[in-house]
């Protein structure tokens, strides 16, 4: 539907703050919303060493977790792998924004890979936390979703010191062995307050429970969620667009519905939406996750400006202008190839043209 898109939108304009066409329905349109800078690196690393070394670039899963993304760097020339083992002897991968664990990058060493590491900085803090209360012996705890890439990335620092916890239930069966040694860290992209749920059922447990120096959980994570509970007392339905496997965009409808949003849905794009979910409904509450291309956003708003919601109002909490740099040794390449480093950032939030 799409060809070759911007995955950056640099095309597009910025999105007024507060943008009003024709009448009926409403959209609030929350900012922030979609791309957070660790998934924009990660995205420039493929889109770069693409350009830079050529087709194929290995890439072990997914970059970052939304469909429309990977397709679209498929086409390009990306080969999405599972593990370092179907990558051929000798050829170069790309480590998603998620993080991986030391064993992992044994295993490309071992293949002789040439490695480009994408993993988000936020996410290398947590993995030196957990190595660090590793080394002075505590017991960790890493509140969680087990089976998540990023989980899996973190516990693969200490497995020895690290327990997963999931919820605040789960904490009941933690076994430690001194309770005035614990500590805990926790995934960047989880909801805000059930995590502080489960560390304050932690707490109950251990009272001398030791936090992490700074929040783990990011701050893209916890500014689309606070733009969302902004917005969640003004509407009738919330839709975000974000993929399944998405954290961060799962945790997006759970905070809508424990605002108060009547229905919340999950969409990977525009052609999921359905008539019905909007029946009655006079405000729509629009949102992304933080791997989303703004593209499919806009998709979202002509098909709601189309089905009887023309006016869009963006509801703003707060300004982003975090960036990351691309990873050392892909700028060193990119400059002795005489190539830009990067492209200038984008503004991460776009109006479609005709909202303007
Ligand atoms: S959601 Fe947060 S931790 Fe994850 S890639 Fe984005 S900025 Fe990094």
């Amino acid at each position: 539907m799409h060809g070759t898109p911007d995955l950056r939108a640099t095309s597009l304009t910025s999105l007024p703050e507060t943008t009003a066409v024709g009448g009926g329905g409403r959209i609030l349109l929350a900012a922030p919303r979609g791309y957070c800078a660790g998934v924009d690196r990660a995205v420039d690393v493929v889109e770069k060493a693409l350009e830079l070394y050529g087709a194929p670039v290995y890439v072990r899963k997914e970059i970052v977790h939304n469909k429309f993304v990977v397709e679209s760097l498929s086409k390009r020339g990306a080969v999405f792998v599972q593990e370092t083992d179907q990558v051929p002897e000798g050829a170069r991968v790309v480590f998603s924004a998620h993080g991986v664990s030391p064993e992992v990058h044994e295993a490309a060493r071992v293949r002789r890979l040439a490695t480009i590491d994408a993993t988000c900085p936020l996410v290398t803090k947590v993995h030196r936390e957990a190595v660090r209360f590793a080394k002075q012996d505590y017991d960790i705890i890493l509140v969680g979703h087990q089976g998540h890439e990023e989980v899996e990335g973190t516990f693969g620092e200490a497995p020895g010191h690290i327990q997963v916890v999931g919820t605040p239930e789960e904490v009941d069966d933690v076994v430690v062995r001194d309770p005035d040694r614990v500590v805990w860290i926790s995934q960047t992209t989880l909801s805000v307050d059930e995590t502080r749920l489960t560390v304050d059922r932690l707490r109950q447990r251990f009272p001398n429970l030791i936090d992490p120096p700074s929040d783990d959980i990011c701050y893209a994570t916890q500014n689309r969620q606070g733009a969302v509970k902004a917005i969640a007392p003004k509407v009738d339905v919330m839709v975000v667009v974000g993929s399944a496997n998405s954290s961060n965009s799962v945790r997006l409808v759970d905070v809508a519905l424990e605002s108060g949003v009547p229905s919340a849905h999950r969409i990977d794009k525009a052609e999921e939406l359905r008539g019905e979910w909007f029946a009655g409904a006079a405000t729509v509450g629009l949102t992304s996750g933080a791997s989303v291309p703004e593209i499919l956003v806009r998709d979202v708003i002509e098909w709601l400006q189309a089905h009887g919601f023309p006016t869009v109002e963006v509801v703003r909490t707060e300004t982003e202008s975090t960036t990351f740099a691309l990873p050392r040794d892909l700028r060193a390449d990119l400059k002795a190839a005489g190539m830009a480093p990067a492209r200038p950032h984008a503004p991460r939030e776009v109006l479609p043209d005709h909202t303007r």
